[in-house]
């Protein structure tokens, strides 16, 4: 038995016939940092669900990521017996392409269908012999006919490739870690949530299994730092505890970046994060006009200075174009999203996605635009659904507005990303605990990777807003640490010209890099 499991095929972030120049293949440079120009942050994440499923099954199988199509083409003469193909909305159409060239290529093989495009009413539309619909390693198995229920295998995979800062490609890697998937807080927009039945399922259930892969990642690759993709790491508090405990015991120095409910933060309290080695947070905030019950009681602009004064990078998570935002209010939203000063914002259009709750209500009610393509339904382009208050076009104007009010107001996120290694550096100080101190060790460590980035920041400072925050951050460098090394200096001096390099790049339009294709093969 040969299984293939392919992402979608590139280029990615073009205007073509298969997707939107708007809709791109790096989260941070998509979402967050997209209008902060040469101080994007930049990087690609492997398709994980699929790694995920290939360290699960028995079958000899191969993970490609980020085929052009020619190269999928090519991997189809392999002879496979089963081809899966995981998709998000915005990609059916390319999904659609890919399973036709399976069916021309390789036509004795299976196709199956996963990701979080398989919930559209015309999934079947793609060629399929089985849709994976929710949690994909039990299904898989069963469809290769395999015991669905045995134990499960976490892979050992890296985080993110591909990273650059100002044009510098970095090599920071962090291990992958999914603990679990799911969530049971059934926001209304959340696809995630609605994709695995409003429930949780877990893959490591307790701290002691997580500690166990974050060895096994620190042996194979060598990194002690790890991304979680959990939606709410901290909604299993036992787990953390007894993961914080293992760490302690064995005197790991092990970081960890989270997504958690503000409420949830603030059940485990802020020292214990500090404890536990997190070194960033992405916090959904949604709207400051409504109150989510995760957020509810919740303090953000303290909570969000607690956790920077810690050391610890907030990244928070805002949604664009509720049915509560008038032409107004969404500017106040917008304002008092900025004014919690976090390191990083992800604005997102609402985006009523297949299965939720209020695709349901807006569908059941004509609110949705029914001429357009799923290529545009992905949150950064134009809203997709009749707003009382917006059109299209200015639902894609404000979005771009927001992005750059966050930018023009605070500076660049990897200033803002120094000045909080450097401040938790200077409030977590004489502590005895060795856990602490290998923490305040470590903030010492990251702070001196960013000194050569801010020399050569303030030559890029595009405001005085910027310029300020820049000359303040370096400033608090010099107190903490002295004056920059000559290595540092020297350091410096590279890094401008890569960025004075890439700086030319972005202002002749070519910022959009595209992920080479990785071909990983399991058991074969
Ligand atoms: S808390 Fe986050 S992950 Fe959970 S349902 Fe709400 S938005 Fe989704």
């Amino acid at each position: 038995m040969k299984v293939l499991l392919s992402s979608v095929f590139g280029p990615y972030g073009v205007d073509d016939e298969y997707g939107q120049a708007s809709c791109r293949m790096e989260l941070f440079h998509n979402q967050v940092t997209r209008e902060q120009g040469v101080f994007s942050i930049r990087m690609f994440h492997p398709t994980f669900g699929l790694h995920f499923l290939a360290a699960n099954i028995s079958a000899a199988t191969t993970v490609l990521d980020f085929p052009s199509e020619a190269r999928f083409v090519e991997e189809l003469r392999n002879d496979y017996d089963v081809v899966g193909i995981s998709f998000i909305v915005p990609n059916f159409e390319r999904a659609k392409r890919m399973a036709k060239l399976v069916r021309r290529h390789a036509p004795r093989a299976k196709i199956v269908l996963g990701g979080h495009g398989t919930p559209l009413p015309e999934v079947d539309e793609i060629p399929n012999d089985g849709v994976c619909r929710g949690e994909g390693v039990r299904w898989l198995r069963s469809f290769l006919g395999e015991d669905p229920e045995r134990p499960i295998t976490h892979p050992i995979l890296s985080d993110s490739f591909g990273g650059r800062i100002l044009g510098v490609p970095v090599v920071d890697h962090s291990g992958h870690l999914t603990p679990g998937l799911g969530c049971p807080n059934a926001c209304f927009f959340c696809l995630t949530s609605s994709f695995f039945d409003h429930k949780y399922i877990p893959y490591l259930t307790t701290g002691r299994e997580m500690f166990d892969v974050c060895e096994a990642v620190e042996r194979t690759l060598g990194y002690r730092k790890f991304y979680v993709m959990d939606e709410n790491f901290l909604a299993h508090p036992e787990r953390a505890y007894e993961l914080a405990d293992l760490i302690a015991r064995n005197g790991k120095n092990y970081r960890f970046s989270l997504f958690s409910s503000a409420e949830n933060i603030k059940k485990v309290g802020v020292d214990f994060l500090v404890r536990l080695g997190v070194i960033s947070v992405w916090l959904g905030v949604e709207s400051n006009l409504k109150t989510f019950p995760k957020n509810r009681g919740v303090d953000f602009a303290s909570l969000v200075r607690e956790l920077r004064d810690h050391g610890i990078l907030v990244l928070t998570s805002a949604i664009l174009f509720l049915e509560e935002h008038d032409r107004a209010n969404i500017w106040e939203d917008i304002r008092e999203t900025v004014a919690l000063e976090p390191d990083l914002i992800q604005f997102m259009q609402l985006g009523p996605a297949p299965n939720t709750p209020v695709y349901r209500r807006f569908r059941a009610s004509g609110r949705l635009i029914e001429d357009v393509p799923y290529a545009e339904w992905h949150g950064q382009g134009q809203i997709w659904f009749r707003h009382p208050h917006f059109s299209r076009e200015e639902s894609g104007r404000i979005l771009t507005d927001a992005f750059r009010y966050d930018y023009d107001t605070l500076g660049p996120s990897l200033v803002r990303m120094a000045e909080t290694v450097v401040r938790g550096f200077q409030n977590i100080n004489g502590s005895r605990d060795p856990l602490i101190v290998r923490r305040r060790e470590s903030l010492r460590r990251r702070a001196e990777k960013f000194r050569p980035f801010l020399a050569a920041a303030r030559h890029h400072a595009h405001n005085d807003n910027a310029r300020a925050l820049i000359e303040r951050v370096r400033a608090t460098y010099d107190e903490a640490f002295g004056p920059m090394s000559l290595k540092q200096r020297a350091q410096g001096q590279v890094v401008r010209a890569y960025a004075a390099q890439e700086a030319r790049r972005v202002a002749a339009g070519r910022n959009n890099y595209q992920p080479p294709t990785i071909v990983t093969r399991y058991r074969t």
